[in-house]
């Protein structure tokens, strides 16, 4: 009797081991991308001129591309990200898809002959009515990224944000933006990027509608075949104090990271927890 309770109690300490030690390996770090999602990486800017907090230097860019690179990491494509989370096929290993909002001009100048240079590709998120105008990207430097491995997404029309329009102006923002890309690199349009990350239920049903089949917010985190494939996480960077710091940690963390930062919202958004918000990192 007394030998099966020690057998049962070390089985179940064994349990309680591995369990611990898959929940660790999950939230806290890992590559095994079918165990902690597949990150997709978010910049914005990437310039000299600039010191925005969406703006990150080319030399602290190229860094970070160079990391990849150097450890393995596989830029994924659309097709690749799409077949995924439909649960077919299988990844290379520690895949990331790298993606860019805005669509500006130095993605051109500066984002892709670095990223060309280590052998990675990437998906830009562009504003269409902000297309050929200064600082932005024109349709021949689109054409041309996209003769060379670099893919597309619309961020609206006019970047306002869909929950400001009403349904007609959803509509307008997400059908005409999917077309115009569609028109200039004759190729399907099937992701998106929310302005702000907002959306509600009507641009989401509207966002079905008009055909895409993937969609971006600005939440923290990895994405799972099972997530909502219309309400999808990155994990964003900015060039902030310690650019490669927060970038190693976030790609390495970012279950992590994004725990952290819903804590602090949490804590913020109530009267009487605010106070405590200070004590949560938002790393
Ligand atoms: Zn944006």
């Amino acid at each position: 009797m007394k030998k099966i309770v020690s057998w049962l109690a070390g089985l179940a300490l064994t349990g309680a081991v591995l369990v611990a030690g898959i929940g660790l390996f999950w939230f806290f770090g890992s590559t095994n991308y079918l165990l902690t999602g597949v990150p997709v990486l978010n910049y914005h800017q990437v310039n000299d001129k600039f010191q925005t907090v969406l703006t990150m230097t080319p030399a602290d860019f190229e860094e970070q591309m160079k990391y990849l690179h150097d450890h393995d990491y596989h830029a994924i494509t659309q097709d690749q990200f799409a077949a995924y989370m439909r649960g077919e096929g299988s990844l290379p290993d520690r895949p990331v898809m790298i993606t860019f909002d805005d669509g500006y001009v130095d993605n051109y100048e500066h984002a892709y002959p670095i990223m060309k240079k280590y052998g990675l590709t990437g998906t830009i998120f562009l504003i269409v009515d902000l297309m050929e105008t200064p600082g932005y990207l024109t349709w021949a430097q689109v054409q041309e990224m996209g003769r060379n491995g670099m893919e597309f997404g619309s961020h609206t029309m006019s970047h306002k944000p869909l929950t400001s329009f009403d349904r007609q102006g959803v509509r307008t923002e997400l059908r005409e933006s999917k077309a115009a890309i569609e028109s200039h690199l004759q190729k399907p349009c099937k992701y998106i990027a929310f302005p702000e990350g907002e959306f509600d239920d009507m641009v989401m049903e509207e966002t079905r509608a008009a055909g895409y089949e993937y969609g971006f917010t600005v939440e923290t985190g990895r994405d799972f075949p099972w997530d909502d494939h219309f309400d999808l996480a990155r994990v964003p960077f900015f060039e902030g104090p310690d650019s490669f710091g927060h970038f190693y940690f976030r790609l390495n963390f970012s279950t992590l990271s994004s725990w952290l930062w819903r804590l602090h919202k949490g804590l913020e958004a109530r009267e009487a927890t605010r106070s405590l918000a200070v004590f949560v990192p938002e790393p």
